[in-house]
């Protein structure tokens, strides 16, 4: 499949039918989730690999490493409404994915004693509620081998030293996350986030 292609799959699933702003609800758009996914096939790391979500809203990225190849796909979120459109989205693209209701902080049973080759996430980025993309930088590097995560831009100094020993970070990627006006705090018709993909390797895991 290529990237385009990706795209125009991942543009037409649903999005959330009431995004929650303390969840930092948003579905992450298709040409950034792509874009992450495409970095994470250029290394290997989907095709025939295992791969954990966490927090995935409405399933955008699970589906797309399904898409791309991935086996044994599970979702983790902890929002029951998201996951109700998560279910729909894979089945409109015909991919399995196990979807998992749970928090990322404390991991359901079959999850928190499995390890994934790849983890995929795009974490609140704790414009909401300070500091809460680090339960989902625990979960990652203790469940999967290789993490990629979708950070803001400049955060990275901050992310590979919370990382610490656990891992190290092998790739960033600049990048944009353009959102429509979906919460009633924004006061723009569209607002362009610089980002940056990152790919980390864990030593934990
Ligand atoms: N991965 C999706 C959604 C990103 S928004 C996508 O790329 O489109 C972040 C998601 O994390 C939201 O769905 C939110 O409900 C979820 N979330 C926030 N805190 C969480 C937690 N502690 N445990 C599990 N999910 C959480």
């Amino acid at each position: 499949m290529r990237l385009r292609q990706l795209e125009i799959a991942l543009q037409g699933l649903a999005g959330f039918s009431g995004p929650r702003a303390a969840l930092e609800q948003y579905t992450t758009p298709a040409p950034l989730a792509a874009r992450l996914l495409f970095l994470a096939a250029g290394h290997g790391d989907l095709e025939g690999r295992s791969v954990l979500d966490l927090g995935a809203g409405t399933g955008v990225l699970a589906c797309g490493t399904a898409l791309l190849g991935a086996v044994g796909v599970t979702g983790v979120e902890v929002d029951p409404a998201a996951l109700e459109v998560a279910r729909t989205n894979a089945s409109r693209l015909g991919v399995e994915v196990e979807w998992v209701e749970g928090d990322v902080a404390d991991l359901p049973a079959p999850v928190r004693d499995r390890s994934f080759d790849t983890v995929v996430m795009n974490p609140p980025f704790g414009a909401q509620v300070r500091h809460a993309d680090r339960p989902f930088v625990d979960a990652a590097l203790a469940r999967g081998r290789i993490v990629y995560g979708i950070f803001n831009r400049g955060s990275l100094p901050f992310v590979t030293s919370y990382v610490g020993d656990r891992g190290e970070c092998t790739e960033a990627v600049a990048a944009e996350l353009v959102l429509p006006r979906s919460m009633r705090h924004h006061t723009k018709d569209r607002v362009a986030i610089p980002v940056e993909c990152v790919r980390l390797r864990s030593r934990v895991a």
